[in-house]
């Protein structure tokens, strides 16, 4: 019988990356398989949102991030130009990466850090743990599950030879065009295709020097049909990234780009073409996130618009939602609901960004044609008035996506048990941190410095927040004992985080979202079954203990200043 392998993930991309390196975090080894040689032609994404970061401190790479060449001091604007040497309708300031610090709901803040960057730091973290097997010009052809096991077939593209590999777990974060997902027959559904863009990496190290604009991460160019293209410094420094928001279906010739980019610059200057890609937009999310022993990740399972910058962040919450469930099962504890859950946890929340990304197009595109906006009249500067006016509030909902990042909820997971709070509203600029079942655990600074996150992620963990009287934290205790499912108990003597929590007793999953609070407990069993997906939380006790009046107030939290 040939070796079998715990988890085979398919695709070395930031997902299937991040999913391996945390497998190997929890001490579980796998093997990803890539179809390239893992160099990347053209870095699409650039911003690691907020709760990657968070996800990034307890993998202990966060320095990494931070010391990418990205420069620290580059300013983080957004400018909205005719062109970078025409006329200037608006600009929202952002300070650099040095310069910036966490909102008082986080220890960390988003970074930019392009794929180019950020891949080979998630590669090298993956690497140094030493659990993960890195296959790069292998290419998966098919696979079968065969109940107990799947058997994918491989080319070797460095060899030439075929194999068979033997996994508990195939994994496909393989992409929007995601092999694994077509031989699963899962269909994707919405809207596909909402522009024909064509993306251009150029070179000029002068760039900033053509132009009165000064430096900024992102210049959106607006002509007098509308928004046609955006620039964007990927790297702060020699290298831009174009995008020609509505290209032709075929492409654009090399001499159709150059005019573009003298366009959008507003003269002639040199600078060298280094890559193109014609790609289409879409808004896409999977009918299901696996079926049986396999699952789908990242872009295999939902692909939307670049606008907000939450596709790879979305893939990323994805591996960080099903890496502890498949320990969980290749670890006995896991019931069959913690495999279903992964779908009906996830795909809401793919529907709600790529919505989201796709409304932020929208707003892009907004401007629409304004025939005066160029013109050097009384009446273009009236126009150029209320159009850089009227973009400038629309693009605000793109740059400031806290709820987004942070406020994802699986209120409807089985293996959540509510608490009988009512649902607080969706938030999308904004975030109130809230501990109410099925939420991320809240952040807050403890006496010693460390943060609330930094107590989560190996395992369950039951946040004993008051007095431990009644005997509810050794009854859990032994209840998850007798079902093998490791469960970490940490007290906290602190009444700011008590309020924050709003319960004496929390239990934090090992992805950091809180999947029960209380005061006491009828059936501990019963719970501890139902949070390693054996029952339904339809069948478990329910335990409504939490004052619902104080809850459905946001919680008006002090904040412990952290210790530097
Ligand atoms: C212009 C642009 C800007 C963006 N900016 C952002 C941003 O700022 N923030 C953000 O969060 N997202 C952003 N995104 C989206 C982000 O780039 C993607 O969501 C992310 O790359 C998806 O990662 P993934 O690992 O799921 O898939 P991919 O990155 O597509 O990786 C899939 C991998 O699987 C491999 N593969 C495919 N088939 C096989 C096979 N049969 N066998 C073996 N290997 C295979 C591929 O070679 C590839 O390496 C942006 C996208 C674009 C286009």
């Amino acid at each position: 019988m040939a070796d079998l392998l715990p988890v085979l993930i398919v695709g070395a991309g930031p997902v299937g990356l991040a999913l391996a390196g945390d497998l190997a975090w929890r001490g579980v080894p796998s093997c990803i398989i890539e179809r390239s040689d893992g160099t990347i032609e053209q870095p699409r994404m650039d911003m690691v949102g907020i709760r990657t970061m968070e996800h990034a401190r307890r993998w202990g790479i966060v320095h990494d991030v931070e010391k990418s060449p990205y420069p620290r001091d580059y300013p983080q604007d957004n400018v909205y130009v005719t062109s970078l040497t025409g006329y200037k309708l608006g600009r929202e300031r952002f300070k650099s990466m040095g310069g910036d610090t966490p909102p008082p709901q986080s220890p960390q803040k988003r970074e930019r850090c392009p794929q180019d960057m950020f891949d080979p730091i998630l590669r090298r973290w993956v690497e140094r743990q030493g659990r993960t097997q890195l296959r790069f010009r292998c290419e998966l052809l098919g696979f079968r599950d065969e109940g107990d096991r799947v058997v994918a077939q491989i080319l070797d593209h460095t060899t030439g030879k075929h194999e068979d590999l033997h996994a508990r777990f195939l994994v496909g974060c393989d992409g929007a065009a995601s092999r694994v997902r077509e031989q699963l027959g899962i269909a994707m559904n919405g809207l596909n295709v909402l522009t024909n863009t064509t993306n251009v990496i150029f070179r000029d190290p002068d760039l900033i020097s053509r132009h009165d604009k000064g430096r900024a991460y992102r210049f959106i160019c607006i002509g007098t049909e509308g928004t046609w293209a955006t620039i964007v410094a990927i790297n702060g420094g020699d290298r831009w990234r174009m995008s020609i928001v509505e290209s032709p279906a075929g492409g654009m010739t090399h001499d159709e780009i150059g005019a573009a980019i003298r366009r959008a610059v507003g003269r002639d200057f040199p600078f060298e073409i280094l890559s193109v890609m014609n790609w289409k937009r879409r808004e896409l999310v999977a009918d299901r996130y696996g079926i049986g022993n396999v699952f789908i990740a990242g872009d295999a399972a939902h692909v939307m618009s670049p606008t907000g910058g939450f596709g790879m962040n979305t893939g990323i919450g994805d591996a960080v939602d099903l890496s502890w469930k498949l320990e969980a099962m290749l670890a006995g504890w896991g019931g069959p609901l913690l495999a279903e859950s992964y779908t009906l946890e996830r795909r809401p929340i793919a529907e709600r960004n790529v919505s989201e990304a796709s409304a932020n197009l929208r707003r892009m595109l907004s401007p629409g044609a304004n025939p005066t906006l160029c013109d050097d009249t009384p009446e273009g500067a009236a126009t150029r008035a209320r159009v850089g006016a009227e973009f400038a509030a629309a693009m605000n909902h793109e740059w400031y996506t806290l709820g987004i990042h942070l406020g994802y909820r699986y209120d409807t997971s089985p293996i959540v048990i509510p608490d009988g709070t009512p649902a607080p509203p969706i938030e999308h600029a904004t975030y109130t941190p809230r501990a109410r079942p099925g939420s991320r655990a809240p952040h807050l600074y403890l006496r010693d410095g460390r943060s609330t996150l930094d107590l989560f992620g190996r395992h369950y963990t039951l946040l004993v927040l008051g007095d431990q009287g009644n005997g509810v934290a050794d009854s859990l205790l032994t209840a998850a004992r007798k079902r093998h499912m490791p469960l970490e108990i940490e007290p906290i003597d602190d009444s700011i985080v008590y309020k924050a929590y709003a319960a004496t007793y929390v239990m934090v999953r090992p992805d950091g979202h809180v999947s029960w609070r209380g005061n006491a407990i009828e059936n501990p069993l019963a719970l501890i079954d139902c949070m390693r997906g054996a029952t339904s939380n339809h069948t478990s006790t329910r335990t409504t203990q939490v004052d619902a009046v104080h809850e459905s107030r946001p919680v008006d939290v002090q904040y412990h200043l952290p210790v530097i």
